[in-house]
């Protein structure tokens, strides 16, 4: 990408496609495809094999097995799928309370609120001012009827890690259930099922350098049986969500997967680098910054993934740099939401204050960005940065 105009520094929104998934997946697309539930014919049976080998890399990548794996339409979808496809079950163990952080993306929050209109409590677990969910808050806010906790495993505005072993230690010898939104952890951070010891995970193709309109949920094989529908059709994937699968969609996301585990520490290394790259500009151009919910002393880089900065500019808004920086194209909280200019719920619920907050943008950056890209970018930003600071000091 480093000849486009403009640098894309929005990875955490979506991933441009890796040139090997575009390649796996085009004769999947390019040729007629069977049906992978019309297992009469060559054509069914082609497009089922090829759905089968990506099932196992998608559940290779987390440590789960294939069949544990249902895809979705993104990871909005599987969010929903767990959070309403249990309410049947929660309600009928009378176990309708559910903790959950108050920085989980919209799609575990939103069906957390629709839970809460039919007769669910919902505890919104407080965040470390670091911006990590608080473990001792998620354990404390459990009582006799928590029949979910839903946390995240990497935040989509800041980046930070959340602590799932303290989680997962808490919940140990209960029955309550576990899910983890982890579709900003695969390819990024390690997230393995059986180490976490989730019952439910959520994965997106699209932040993995995966096609867009894939994603999957993880179900524990134990647990199968909680899960209600809410596609009803067909009866694909054991009825838990009908419709045709979309075999090229499903061949680039088993690819993309395949690529995430090989490459993840290397892409992690590099992206250390291109963090540390726009630290020392900005320190270099004296600029007054602070990195929203990354501040961790020493053990930073192993509570946060480093491809994600969120950085408050004292006296900055946000929308100037939108409006001066020409060179690359970043985001003001979370790109993911319908409404680009709605507050960071997230950054509110970290302790930033309104001013700090529209003074917050969000770079990320993936495994097409270049380290010339990133040095363009941070020339760009401390400059531009640097000269509206003197300007509202002189002001
Ligand atoms: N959860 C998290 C943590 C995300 O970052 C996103 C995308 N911004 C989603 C869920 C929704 O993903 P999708 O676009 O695949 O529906």
């Amino acid at each position: 990408m480093s000849n486009s105009p403009t640098i894309y520094m929005d990875y955490a929104a979506t991933t441009p496609m890796d040139k090997r998934v575009v390649d796996a997946m085009s004769p999947w697309w390019g040729d007629f495809v069977g049906n992978a539930s019309s297992l009469q014919n060559a054509h069914g049976q082609m497009a089922k094999r090829a759905i089968d080998k990506a099932q196992n890399q998608i559940a290779d990548a987390i440590g789960a097995d294939k069949d544990e794996i249902i895809f979705t339409s993104g990871a909005t979808e599987a969010n929903n799928m767990v959070l309403l496809g249990l309410a049947e079950h929660l309600k009928s163990e009378g176990r309708t309370h559910i903790v959950t952080s108050k920085t989980e993306h919209a799609s575990v929050l939103m069906p957390a609120m629709q839970l809460m209109r039919t007769g669910f409590d919902v505890a919104f677990s407080t965040l470390l001012p670091c911006g990590m969910a608080d473990g001792k808050d998620v354990l404390a806010a459990l009582n006799e009827n928590t029949g979910l906790v839903s946390i995240q495993a990497v935040n989509n505005e800041t980046g930070v890690i959340n602590p799932l072993d303290e989680v997962k230690a808490g919940l140990m010898g209960t029955d309550i259930l576990f899910h983890c939104d982890a579709a900003q952890a695969l390819g990024k951070a390690p997230f393995n099922v059986k180490d976490t010891g989730v019952d439910f995970a959520t994965l997106s193709a699209h932040k993995v350098y995966g096609p867009q309109g894939i994603g999957a949920l993880y179900v524990r094989r134990e647990v199968l049986s909680y899960l209600k529908p809410l596609v009803f059709g067909g009866g694909q994937q054991g009825g838990l969500r009908s419709g045709t699968l979309p075999t090229a969609l499903i061949v680039g996301f088993g690819e993309a997967c395949a690529i995430a585990v090989a490459e993840q520490s290397a892409d992690k290394q590099r992206f250390e680098n291109y963090h540390q790259i726009i630290r020392s500009a900005l320190d270099k151009a004296q600029v007054t910054y602070k990195i929203n919910g990354h501040d961790h002393g020493k053990d930073s880089t192993l509570w946060r993934v480093p491809n994600i900065m969120n950085i408050c500019f004292e006296g900055v808004e946000n929308e100037w740099l939108l409006e001066a920086i020409q060179g690359f194209a970043f985001s003001t909280g979370s790109a993911c939401s319908a409404n680009g200019n709605k507050t960071s719920h997230v950054l509110e619920a970290i302790g930033c204050t309104a001013t700090e907050v529209n003074s917050s943008i969000r770079l990320s950056f993936g495994r097409m960005t270049t380290e010339q890209e990133i040095q363009r970018v941070a020339t760009e930003l401390a400059q531009v940065v640097s000269s509206l600071q003197e300007l509202t000091q002189a002001a």
